[in-house]
This record gives C-alpha cells, sequence and structure tokens, in this order.
C-alpha cells in the first residue's frame, strides 16, 4: 500500500514536471503576420499579435543597427519575404532568447531616427506593435511653405488642387466584394485626377498621399497648406451598413458640434475619423482648447470657406452626376476631421459604396475610374471658372482683354443658368461660341466671356 502511494506520488510529480517544462517552451504569445510600408520619408514595420506584449526597442552602433527584444512570444510568420528595397533597412534577423522571448534585429543601410508603440485590439485588427524609422535626412515638417510658382510667360499663378487619396498603409479603408480596397481604388482615382490637372493649363495637382502607408489626417491638411492649395479634395469609396446603399456623394465639414445632415453623413464621418486609429497615427480628438479654437475659427474665416467648400461641392457634385448616380442631390455636411481646415476649402468626395456589389465592381475597372476623375475635375473647373482666385492665370484669363474662361456642361445645365452664374447674356454665350440655338450638351465646352 505505501510503496503503491510512493509511486503514485512520484507519477504526479513528472507529470507536474512534464507539464512545466512544456509551458516552459511554448511563449504566452505569437507575432501571426508581419508587414512593411514604405512612406516617402519612413518605413513602417508591423507586427500583428495574438494578445498584448511587453517589448523594449534599443539601438546598437558598428555595425548600426536596431534590436527589438518582444517577451515570451513566438514568431509564426515569416520577415523573409518583406520587401527591403526602397529601405534603410538591409537586412531583418530573429532569434529566440531565454527560450521563450523574441530578438529582432534590423540592420541598417543609412541611419534611421526610431520608435515604437503597441496598438491595442480595434475591431478586426489584433494587437499590433508598431515600429517607426523615419529616414535621417527627411526633410522637417517645419519646412517653411514653398514659394509660390508663377508662369514664366504670363506672369500668373496656377491654381493648386491637393488631392487626398483616402486610407493608405495599415488602414484598408472599406473593403468591397472580391477583397477590393477603398485604398486602392481611391489612390488610383487619385492619381488619374492629379494627371488630368496637371495637364490643363492653369492648374497643378499636388498628391498628398503618393503611395500605400497611413497618413495621419491632420497631416494631410498640413501638407496641404504646406503646397499652398486653393482647395483639398479627399476621394474615398465607403461602406455603409447596407449594402444597397448606393450612390456618389460629396461631403464639406460640420463644424464640431453641430449635428450632420443625415444619418450617412454623421455615420461616415465618425468612421473616417478612426482611421488614424486602424491607421496606427493616433486618434482624432478635439480637447478643450481645440474645442475653443474651433469656435472661434468658425466665427471667423471658417464661414467664409465652408461656403466656398460648398460651393465647389455643388459643381462637382453636379459633374459627377452626369455619369454615376447620386447618393444625395445635395453637398451633406458632417464632422471629418480630414476637413477642418479654417483657411481652405475642403471636399470628401465618396466615389461609390464599395460595399455596393455593383459599385465595387464598376469602380474597380480603370475606365470608370478615369470617368470619375474627369468629372470631379470637371465640377472644380467650373467653379474656379467662375470664382478665379486672383492672381492666377485662370483670373487673368476671365478678366484679361479678349480673355474668356470656360464652361463645361453637365447634367441639369441651361445656358440661362449658366449665363446667370456668370454674370453675362445668353446671347453673348451664343455668339462668341458661334452656336445658332441655346441647344447644348453634358461635356461640351463653352467659352464664357468675360465681364
Ligand atoms: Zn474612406
Amino acid at each position: 500500500m505505501r510503496r503503491s502511494l510512493t509511486n503514485i506520488r512520484r507519477l504526479a510529480f513528472s507529470c507536474l514536471f512534464t507539464l512545466l517544462l512544456s509551458q516552459a517552451a511554448v511563449a504566452k504569445e505569437s507575432i501571426n503576420g508581419v508587414r512593411l510600408w514604405r512612406a516617402p520619408d519612413s518605413t513602417r514595420i508591423v507586427f500583428d499579435l495574438s494578445g498584448p506584449i511587453k517589448h523594449n526597442l534599443f539601438t546598437l552602433d558598428n555595425p548600426r543597427r536596431i534590436v527589438v527584444d518582444i517577451e515570451d512570444v513566438e514568431l509564426a510568420a515569416s520577415v523573409s519575404t518583406l520587401s527591403l528595397g526602397e529601405t534603410p533597412i538591409a537586412d531583418i534577423r530573429t532569434g529566440v532568447r531565454n527560450g521563450r522571448d523574441l530578438r529582432v534585429v534590423f540592420d541598417l543601410r543609412s541611419p534611421v531616427g526610431s520608435s515604437s508603440f503597441v496598438l491595442a485590439r480595434h475591431g478586426e485588427k489584433s494587437d499590433r506593435l508598431v515600429i517607426d524609422l523615419s529616414d535621417a535626412n527627411a526633410r522637417p515638417a517645419s519646412e517653411p511653405a514653398r514659394e509660390i510658382v508663377l508662369d514664366a510667360i504670363s506672369g500668373h499663378r496656377d491654381i493648386v488642387i491637393a488631392i487626398d487619396a483616402g486610407h493608405g498603409g495599415e488602414d484598408p479603408g472599406a473593403i468591397g466584394p472580391s477583397r477590393i480596397y477603398e485604398k486602392d481604388v481611391v489612390l488610383d482615382i487619385s492619381r488619374q485626377l492629379a494627371k488630368i490637372i496637371d495637364a490643363t493649363p492653369g492648374y497643378r495637382a499636388e498628391l498628398i498621399r503618393t503611395g500605400d502607408y497611413a497618413l495621419a489626417l491632420k497631416k494631410r491638411r498640413d501638407l496641404a497648406r504646406q503646397k499652398r492649395a486653393d482647395l483639398f479634395v479627399s476621394v474615398h469609396a465607403d461602406a455603409f451598413k447596407h449594402t444597397s446603399a448606393r450612390g456618389a456623394s460629396v461631403f464639406a465639414l460640420n463644424p464640431h458640434g453641430r449635428r450632420a445632415t443625415s444619418e450617412t453623413a454623421r455615420y461616415l464621418a465618425q468612421r473616417e475619423n478612426e482611421a488614424d486609429l486602424i491607421g496606427g497615427v493616433g486618434s482624432v480628438s478635439l480637447s478643450d482648447k481645440d474645442e475653443m479654437l474651433a469656435g472661434m475659427l468658425l466665427d471667423l474665416s471658417m464661414t467664409a470657406t465652408l461656403s466656398s467648400s460648398l460651393q465647389v461641392g455643388d459643381e462637382v457634385l453636379r459633374a459627377i452626376g452626369s455619369m454615376a448616380a447620386l447618393h444625395k442631390h445635395q453637398v451633406e455636411q458632417a464632422d471629418f476631421a480630414v476637413l477642418r481646415s479654417p483657411d481652405m476649402p475642403s471636399l470628401l468626395v465618396e466615389t461609390g459604396f464599395i460595399s455596393n456589389p455593383g459599385e465595387a465592381k464598376r469602380l474597380s475597372t480603370p475606365s470608370y475610374r478615369r470617368q470619375m476623375a474627369e468629372k470631379i475635375f470637371s465640377g472644380i473647373q467650373n467653379y474656379f471658372n467662375h470664382t478665379p482666385p486672383p492672381g492666377t492665370l485662370i483670373a487673368a484669363r476671365k478678366n484679361g482683354a479678349g480673355g474668356f474662361g470656360e464652361h463645361i456642361i453637365v447634367h441639369g445645365d441651361t445656358l440661362s443658368d449658366i449665363a446667370k452664374r456668370y454674370n453675362v447674356s445668353v446671347s453673348d454665350i451664343l455668339s462668341l461660341n458661334g452656336l445658332s440655338n441655346t441647344v447644348i450638351q453634358v461635356g461640351q465646352r463653352l467659352k464664357i466671356p468675360s465681364t
């Protein structure tokens, strides 16, 4: 009896020992994915985690490298597939320490600044560890606004349009059927739009996001201001709760504290404002100080800016309406953080609902994207043709001797409407364009006499 009890004790003891041993060999959390995003002046590496972790980042010299130690984690993903081509990283090595910790070493080609942070689980995104490496020779963020470029012959400047492709990098935006990502669709439309704008005398485009990386909403506005943009256009293709929601829409800011003009507008603004959180670039919030400032700005320049935003938004909406279904027939307003510029007219264009299978399909074709870009620009041109900023080539054309503006006909336009908008007579438009009657067609370009 005594002997068998000892045996049982021994057995229990050895079981416990085996259990302890096997626990020691298995790390608590795992890294299930690794991604790398290259921006013009920085590189971001993101580790997808099964749960929260502790980590420590430090640098070592000779040769220069960055080391990240992560406690109690195993690597269940590959770092060898990451494309390091345009980054300052020469190689990434990993090794297990103390049986259950992970060390990741970044060998560097050139000096970088480094920082790291963790992002807690959010929606479909798991816990993440983010390593940011900023190029040492990157231009400082406080770079002074660049000189206004004047046309060498006319001495007049271009109208500058900042085009902001929504989302990017860690933030895919809305995901449509067959894994079509909003961030890719809108970057393509934005690039096409920039091409069309740059090919038009009197205009210049500035792309705010130039590749697949995340950008904070505030930084998008700041970049546009640095470029001295006359107009800021953020391009999106979002999802709604119901897949039946369809149609393009145009939004302007509804300043903080005011009700959005519709449930859809409120919902979309709320989703858009989460982009910083999802993209890992901070979070949008209005501190008490900001709120006071927001109130003041609203009373001052913002009212004028907002009124311009609504006018140009109306032109863009009408132009898009001549090719695509519209979700609402007027410019809607909600508190989109990316539109909070007190002195720069700003629009957010939803080119369609990517959650709607029909619209997702159209948005995935290059010709539809091109058409969408053309229409957005027609609307922008129609606005600036009757309200050009002083000192620009377009203003000189409108006011100059023998000069004339141009109006592109959109759906619903009539000659008498157009004449009223430009403050000229219908007969002057007819004679300048050599027209014998008032029949006009969508897409037709009309010369508008100077007033
Ligand atoms: Zn979006």
